[in-house]
């Protein structure tokens, strides 16, 4: 970019996926047919439905549901709850989880949900009647065999037992294959609530052996406390690795010589947050641009962009959350040498083991939590290897290449069923 040119920086991630996904098909050698099928989903269904809430009050909540693309099998992704949730950003969560399933070949395309809501003011009760009135809105979309849901952002599995509850009185069988990351006693998968974790984990494994860094002693930050940050953080610290900084929404906390993990864990809630207990914290800003070997973006959107790209330190940054880096921001790590895992490679592990779940549910046969995991390693070793090598052989960054890797069999797919 020459210095006159005014960086414009595009913070809307639908519009910075489509243009990511044309590059990856151009490249594939698909004409603008392709393009013009797989840029949007098939299917977005916007709900909007009363919740009554504890003081008698009726509050009326806005959700999506977007399936993306189903040539290759049912749609599948998560339901977040989260206030900043749009449509856009669901079709775009629902574009990602289709990249995401090519890449560890699972049999589907990808879907998303969310509900614009914040469940951190919401008691027990009133986000179990949200989780079930939203099911209840889209239960014509949804189903095992059409597009199955789990947990995202802010929703965990007893949000997914009520959901499951809720469809399979709807339709009056037991349902446990309409949802994934449901509570092990309701048909969920040993490991599932670990395996976003695992898979960040085996990718760090595997980015550093390329990067030539030790991982015993490594400094690591992790930015988020959810699901994947917090047991991330946990599997880091308990390797070797020294965890230096984590964060949630309110706030960082940072201690050169290691912070206290399982203390840490002990005292989250079940949304993350931790650091509204401590006085001396830094701010989410100032965590992400530490002094370290690897960084891990396990929040949410946009957090990496033109305004810090440059400051971050990290050698190796994976990426947990989805879209946590901007295409610009991709653009300067990659120039200053970092190495980026993207999210649709990074925390394929959740949907790797929820895949295994529905397997399960399925058969009716469940298996060890050492079978999961072994197989989740083997998926996951190979996933990151393809898309290394893509983009080792074509010099391109490991994005651009897990969008080729991961957008070539629906392409395919789609051809094959004659759709284009
Ligand atoms: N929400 C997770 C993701 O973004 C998991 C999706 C799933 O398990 O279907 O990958």
């Amino acid at each position: 970019m020459s210095v006159s040119e005014p960086s414009v920086e595009n913070l809307n991630v639908l519009t910075s996926t489509q243009s990511i996904i044309k590059e990856a098909l151009e490249k594939l050698g698909y004409g603008t047919e392709m393009y013009e099928l797989l840029r949007e989903p098939l299917r977005t269904l916007t709900v909007r439905f009363p919740v009554r809430m504890d003081n008698g009050t009726v509050k009326v909540f806005t959700g999506y549901r977007a399936q993306h693309n189903d040539a290759i099998g049912p749609t599948k992704g998560g339901i977040r709850f989260h206030p900043d949730v749009t449509e856009d950003e669901v079709k775009a969560l629902s574009l990602w989880m289709s990249i995401k399933c090519g890449i560890a070949n699972l049999p589907y395309g990808g879907g998303k949900g969310g509900v614009i809501c914040d469940p951190r003011d919401m008691s027990f009760r009133e986000q179990e009647r949200l989780a079930r009135a939203y099911v209840r809105a889209i239960s014509q979309l949804v189903g095992p065999t059409k597009d199955i849901p789990a947990p995202d952002v802010m929703t965990n599995s007893q949000v997914m037992a009520w959901m499951m509850d809720e469809y399979s009185r709807i339709r009056e069988f037991d349902s446990p294959g309409f949802i994934t990351g449901k509570p092990v006693v309701l048909g969920g998968s040993l490991g599932r609530d670990t395996s976003t974790a695992r898979g960040v984990a085996i990718c760090i494994r595997e980015a550093a052996k390329h990067s030539l860094i030790k991982l015993q002693g490594s400094r690591v930050v992790v930015q988020g406390f959810g699901n994947a940050g917090s047991y991330l953080a946990k599997f880091m610290h308990d390797s070797g690795a020294k965890v230096i900084g984590i964060s949630d929404a309110y706030g960082a906390l940072y201690d050169e010589r290691g912070l206290d993990i399982d203390g840490l864990l002990e005292r989250r809630d079940s949304f993350g947050t931790v650091t509204k207990l401590f006085k001396n914290t830094i701010t989410n800003k100032e965590l992400l641009e530490l002094d370290c070997d690897i960084l891990v973006p396990a929040a949410i959107e946009n957090q990496i962009t033109l305004q810090n790209a440059a400051n971050i330190k990290a050698k190796i940054v994976v990426e947990a959350a989805n879209g946590p880096t901007t295409m610009e921001a991709t653009r300067i790590l990659t120039e200053n040498g970092v190495l980026l895992v993207p999210d649709v490679l990074g925390n394929a592990g959740g949907v790797i083991v929820s895949y295994f779940e529905w397997v399960q549910n399925n058969q009716g046969y469940y298996w060890t939590e050492e079978e999961v995991s072994t197989r989740l390693e083997e998926l996951m070793i190979r996933s990151f290897d393809t898309v290394y090598k893509t983009a080792l052989a074509r010099s391109i960054d490991m994005r651009l290449a897990a969008y080729m890797v991961g957008v070539r069999r629906m392409a395919e797919a789609v051809e094959l069923r004659g759709w284009v």
